[in-house]
């Protein structure tokens, strides 16, 4: 049941009628197996085309293996015996021009370097070759990209064709295919010829720009990333403005903005140094503040602090500031959606701060928190800033009723 494949003979045919040989379902979506097709098959690193039969729109087309029927994955049932069919284009000349680039540049690589094409990836976002040498230096793939983009400016004809055994024993094939009995070759003139089944530019000079976009070295192979074409114009349009609107962003032209963004680099670390040690500075300032302002409790200083959406690690920071002055405790609280309050003393006393802090998160209604003996915390729920002032009180009556019993 296999099918006539009208791409096979024109890669530009994009209409034609044919007669439903049968209809069947694929992972429940209809499916139509047609007596001829210009539906190319995802096959080969190239994807399916796209496009109608009789309106309803071909989702995904696919080779069945068991006897090499071309099934069209529709988006509903065809209910009539004959079908007209119509390939999506745009979609397809993009292949067309990718497939055709992607058999110069290979051939490019082997004349240039020796470097074989092991693998090939087309898809919407990404094309791709694959080549058996992961060295290669950026000059070699520049000198590779220029010839291919000459053998593109000679506007070399491109055939593809069935030929006999006695023709394919004259032909120097790039790569012979571990299929037995006849295949299909595409030849670019007088550059290269391979066995090849997908759909491919008449004339190299279809395939407008081959450009390479960057390469990556993936343990034996080298993986070559390229566009062709529409996408590679699209690719330098964009780039281009991105490049152009960095520029105007930095105010310098587009080649200096490795310097620029060096100069930034450098500037910003240099910053960031004097901001922390500035945040250092004010951070102890305020501890200092804070103490001299703290009560006398039983021989002991009583630091309070309330807050307003603080970060959490700076108010620790400034607790742990505050409490490295002997004999001092320190109560404070956060007020905001994500509340904190913190009790903590140094390590010359003996008070259980968890149990001060405790006494402050139960006005709250908060059980979440702990600690050490010397310095607990907890929190995390939405806290006004009157509630964070009666903690406060909570905790301090309860520091201070402590004192007083001794
Ligand atoms: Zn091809």
């Amino acid at each position: 049941m296999s099918t006539e494949r009208l791409y096979y003979t024109d890669s530009y045919r994009t209409t034609f009628e044919a007669a439903v040989i049968s209809s069947t379902l694929l992972n429940g979506a209809p499916a139509a197996i047609l007596d001829r097709t210009c539906f190319y098959p995802t096959s080969g690193g190239q994807p399916h085309d796209t496009g109608t039969l009789n309106g309803a729109a071909v989702l995904e087309v696919i080779v069945r293996e068991a006897d090499g029927a071309v099934l069209h994955i529709l988006d509903r049932p065809l209910s009539a015996e004959r079908v007209s069919g119509q390939v999506d284009w745009a979609r397809r000349f993009d292949y067309m021009q990718h497939h055709t680039g992607q058999h110069i540049l290979s051939q490019a690589f082997v004349r240039l370097a020796r470097a074989e094409t092991v693998g090939f990836h087309m898809s919407a976002d990404s094309i791709t070759i694959d080549l058996d040498q992961p060295d290669l230096a950026p000059e070699t793939v520049d000198a590779a990209e220029d010839l291919a983009n000459q053998v593109v400016t000679e506007d070399r004809p491109v055939r593809a064709w069935f030929p006999t055994g006695d023709e394919l024993a004259t032909l120097a094939l790039r790569k012979v295919p571990d299929v037995e009995g006849s295949f299909r070759v595409v030849a670019v003139e007088g550059f290269d010829v391979n066995a090849c089944g997908g759909t491919h530019v008449a004339r190299a000079g279809e395939i407008g720009l081959i450009k390479v976009l960057r390469t990556e070295r993936r343990g034996d192979i080298l993986r070559v990333e390229f566009r062709c074409g529409g996408r590679a114009l699209h690719d330098y349009r964009l780039k281009n403005a991105l490049l152009h609107q960095l520029a105007a962003e930095m105010t310098t032209g587009f080649t200096d903005l490795p310097a620029a963004l060096a100069r930034l680099r450098d500037e910003n670390k240099a910053l960031r140094r004097d901001l922390r040690q500035a945040q250092a500075q004010a951070l102890a300032h305020e501890a200092e503040t804070l103490w001299a302002a703290g009560e006398q409790t039983g021989g002991a200083r009583l630091v309070l602090a309330a807050f307003a959406d603080r970060d959490a690690g700076e108010l620790r920071q400034l607790v742990q500031q505050v409490i490295s002055r002997p004999s001092t405790m320190m109560v404070c609280a956060a007020s905001g959606a994500k509340a904190q309050l913190i009790a903590a003393r140094s390590e010359d006393m003996a008070l259980d701060m968890v149990t001060v802090l405790k006494r402050g998160l139960a006005v709250w209604g908060v059980e979440r928190g702990g600690g050490r003996p010397s310095f607990a915390q907890g929190g995390g729920s939405d806290v006004s800033a009157a509630q964070a002032e009666a903690a406060l009180r909570a905790a301090a009556d309860y520091i201070r009723q402590m004192g007083d019993s001794h």
